[in-house]
């Protein structure tokens, strides 16, 4: 029987409960489906048999909404291209703070309130051009009226004529200004919220591996009555490229990635010359927030690699009408959406056609991805860009695709060379040992050195903090590229 990790109270299935609540007491321990990575981030990986419905909801309320509130800056502009969530309760689009620019100078700004899409002014304002009698008003849709009064009274006390005014009254200013919103600034208790959501992630999907909550001590204390509750300090690893295939995988995702961004996790074990291990967990948000969570630093369980990626992109099928195509390229849907063939069983022509529409209209989206194989895919590229980085003309690049990734092998470290073809070849032979885990280092005398990823941050981040702050702001750069893509989709 499986227990509530929180309260450690049995979980009762919900229908065994209702169909015999004469037998119980008190409303037991329900058990609850937990999305490991939250609703809201468009996760969509549930896990049963952890967590109780009313821990649920208490975690719900003071880890993942405060967690998620902090990602709304990319939520909001990405909503139209996202996956739908599993159960919106009537969500009203939270309205985001920022500043819209005057001009590429980024000089003069004013606040802004960005909601659903429409950007109003915090506080109205409004512009005259006297040359042609214009009055333009910016103003949010409730304050419009009321401020275009006092525009009129004020401009009439001057001595205009308003009466011969044209006047336009905005209430959706996007267009006119370079709009930038607040990720981090003027929200309070940043770090604690972000760590925390980290933290919950990466202790449930251990929990969903099977891995005993007594097993994460870092991550989750016992008290003596036997529940729990989270620890968020000290476990917490911000991740920065150290390996030589990271360094340019990490930094070209958004152009070699067609599944681009994603979440990520990966749990495993990390073994030490004294024979102790420890427990990590890797979780990558949106691609971009990345960060290792320390579960256990005394682990003593059995070895563990568990992994588990998925798209935030919807997938959609194209309304295609199957009769209508000519049955020599049948083959190119067949391929192109995986229909499985070996299930058929007719013999004619038309019962064919019938099995690709019946196939073809049964066909359900699919979130979660492969990791190993997309990032074989990414391997791949890499290493055909870094041989055309040593050998094609750069007049010749114009014309690649990936000419952007090429190029970012043009100030490439010889001594980095060795551990980045290792590396990206082991991948490319299906070997994932060191992706994310461990990676190669020359040791100054030409020899390979294999070092723990996590431990190796951690001490360039006691030499150099500030690499981890720059490399956050390049992949929060990158995201933002896509967002500005994705805009007018
Ligand atoms: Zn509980």
């Amino acid at each position: 029987m499986s227990k509530c990790y929180i309260c450690n109270r049995e979980l009762i299935e919900r229908n065994y409960y209702e169909q015999n609540i004469d037998s119980f007491n008190d409303k037991p321990a329900i058990n609850h489906k937990e999305h490991i990575i939250p609703n809201a981030l468009h996760g969509r990986f549930k896990a049963e048999n952890i967590l109780c419905s009313d821990c649920g909801g208490i975690l719900s309320k003071s880890i993942d909404s405060p967690f998620c509130s902090l990602f709304n800056v990319i939520t909001e502009q990405l909503k139209h291209v996202l996956i739908t969530k599993d159960h919106g309760k009537s969500n009203e689009p939270p309205v985001l703070k920022g500043y819209l620019y005057k001009d590429e100078s980024f000089k003069e700004k004013i606040e802004i309130n960005y909601k659903d899409k429409k950007v109003s002014p915090e506080n109205p304002y409004y512009e005259l051009d006297t040359s042609t009698n214009k009055l333009t008003i910016f103003a949010n849709k409730r304050r419009a009226k009321h401020f275009k009064e006092v525009v009129l009274n004020e401009l009439r006390e001057k001595g205009i004529k308003t009466g011969e005014l044209v006047i336009e009254v905005k209430t959706d200013i996007e267009d006119q200004r370079f709009l930038g919103l607040f990720f981090t600034e003027n929200i309070q208790d940043f770090n604690a919220k972000f760590k925390k959501g980290f933290c919950k992630i990466a202790v449930e999907f251990a929990l969903h591996k099977g891995i005993k909550r007594e097993g994460l001590k870092n991550v989750l204390k016992i008290n003596t009555d036997q529940t729990a509750e989270h620890i968020d300090s000290k476990n917490l690893i911000p991740f920065f490229p150290l390996s030589s295939f990271d360094k340019f995988y990490e930094t070209n995702r958004l152009d070699i990635e067609t599944n681009y961004p994603t979440h990520e996790i990966i749990l495993f074990t990390q073994h030490y010359t004294n024979n102790t291990k420890k427990l990590f967990c890797f979780i990558s948000l949106f691609s971009t927030f990345q960060y290792y969570v320390l579960l256990n630093d005394k682990y003593t369980g059995p070895d563990v690699v568990e992994t588990y990626c998925q798209t935030v992109l919807k997938q959609e099928f194209p309304d295609i009408n199957i009769r209508s195509i000519r049955p020599k390229h049948l083959s190119i849907i067949v391929h192109n959406f995986g229909i499985d063939t070996s299930k058929y069983k007719g013999e004619s022509l038309s019962d064919y056609i019938d099995f690709i529409e019946k196939e073809y209209k049964n066909l359900k989206a699919k979130y979660e991805l492969d990791i190993f194989g997309e990032l074989k895919e990414s391997a791949s590229v890499l290493l055909t860009s870094f041989t055309l980085s040593k050998s094609a003309k750069t007049e010749l690049l114009e014309h690649i695709s990936y000419r952007n990734v090429i190029k970012s092998f043009a100030d490439f470290p010889e001594n980095q060379t060795i551990a980045f073809l290792r590396e990206a070849q082991a991948i490319h032979e299906d070997s994932f040992i060191y992706y994310k885990r461990s990676f190669f280092e020359d040791d100054g005398h030409g020899q390979l050195e294999n070092l723990s990823y996590p431990d190796e941050l951690i001490k360039e981040m006691n030499r150099n903090s500030q690499i981890c702050k720059a490399y956050g702001h390049l992949k929060f750069g990158e995201l933002s590229k896509f967002i500005e893509k994705n805009k007018s989709k």
